[in-house]
């Protein structure tokens, strides 16, 4: 007995093993296709599919590395269910090592809002719209890998739908098992890949781990794939016991806090800090050299991401603050 074959882009499975493709997303200028990398892993026993996503950022490459390393580990013959994963799904951001496509015009281009996609909208949306409809139809389950700005970053999200996408959602999230989770609402972070599949009834959740572009550890990359076992563990996709990393934090919200000012900045806290209104975050100096006072919490919360330095500009994410954890986790 064996799951049923399916084809995304040219990657098509022929019973248990692993089958790789392409699946096209849009048209370079010259003609030749936009197309991201699929990998399928098939397994002898039926059971439910979980969907991956590595690089919905293009320079988020941490994910890629996460996924491919959970990949190799894995064996059809002790697999239920079906992997499929889009390790490097913003392909075009991917090669150019950046967050947005080179490519996109006038649609902004953050994928990760672009969901479910416009068929013949800007160029992003176009991307999103080829991912989606294949996801839709094959998905279950769904982990979306990003990261922020410094290899300390380790924190998760999970779509808090009402119901069973809610609950189901939940056990992923606590699978994972990063202490700091945000319980998203629904009015959340629209347009994201996750929040799109869980009003679809798809179980989601996002890990942030690692930081953009080199800024991650090999020891983020082999925690995060035997975590991302676990989760498949829990949903029943491998055998064995789950592994409980504690309790999970379920924020109700968090909050990105712009810088208001410029200057040279060392940033005085880690990601999972406790911060207070007034916390110290980072030291600013001016470009003489000189002292130039300090960037400030506005927010009592956990510290999900902090910016590195060594430069900072007016606008830039000085600091994301998870608000609210349940009283009894900290
Ligand atoms: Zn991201």
């Amino acid at each position: 007995m064996s799951l049923q074959d399916i084809k995304i882009g040219d990657a098509e499975t022929m019973g248990p093993g692993v089958a790789t493709g392409r699946l096209k997303l849009a048209d370079y200028p010259d003609g030749s296709p936009m197309a991201t990398p699929v990998i399928i892993v098939t397994g002898e026993k039926p059971g439910k599919t979980l969907w991956l996503h590595g690089c919905v950022h293009g320079n988020e490459y941490c994910g890629t590395f996460i996924i491919h390393e959970l990949l190799r580990s894995l064996d059809p013959a002790e697999l239920s269910g079906r992997v499929v994963a889009l390790p490097a799904l913003n392909i075009t951001a991917f090669n150019k090592n950046q967050r947005l496509s080179p490519f996109e015009g006038y649609g902004g281009g953050d994928m990760n809002r672009c969901f479910p996609g416009v068929e013949g909208g800007p160029l992003t949306s176009q991307f999103a719209f080829a991912v989606y409809t294949e996801m839709k139809k094959h998905a279950d389950l769904f982990v979306d890998f990003h990261t922020a700005m410094t290899p300390d970053v380790n924190w998760a999200l999970y779509a808090a739908y009402g119901g069973e996408t809610g609950k189901v959602s939940r056990v992923l999230a606590k699978a994972w098992g990063y202490r700091d989770t945000l319980a998203t609402p629904t009015d959340m972070l629209v347009g994201s890949a996750f929040m799109t599949a869980a009003s679809d009834g798809i179980p989601s959740m996002i890990v942030e781990a690692g930081g953009k572009g080199p800024a991650f550890t090999r020891e983020t990359v082999e925690d995060g794939a035997e975590r991302l076992r676990n989760v498949m563990r829990a949903a029943g996709l491998l055998d064995g016991d789950v592994t409980d990393y504690g309790p999970i934090a379920d924020f109700d919200r968090f909050e990105w806090v712009s810088a208001p000012r410029g200057g040279l900045f060392q940033p005085m806290v880690k990601c999972g800090d406790s911060i207070e209104v007034g916390t110290r975050l980072g030291r600013f100096y001016d470009i003489y050299g000189d002292d130039d006072g300090f960037a400030e919490s506005p927010r009592k919360g956990i510290v999900l991401a902090i910016h590195p330095g060594p430069i900072m500009t007016n606008g830039e994410t000085l600091v994301h603050i998870g608000l609210n954890p349940k009283e009894n986790i900290l």
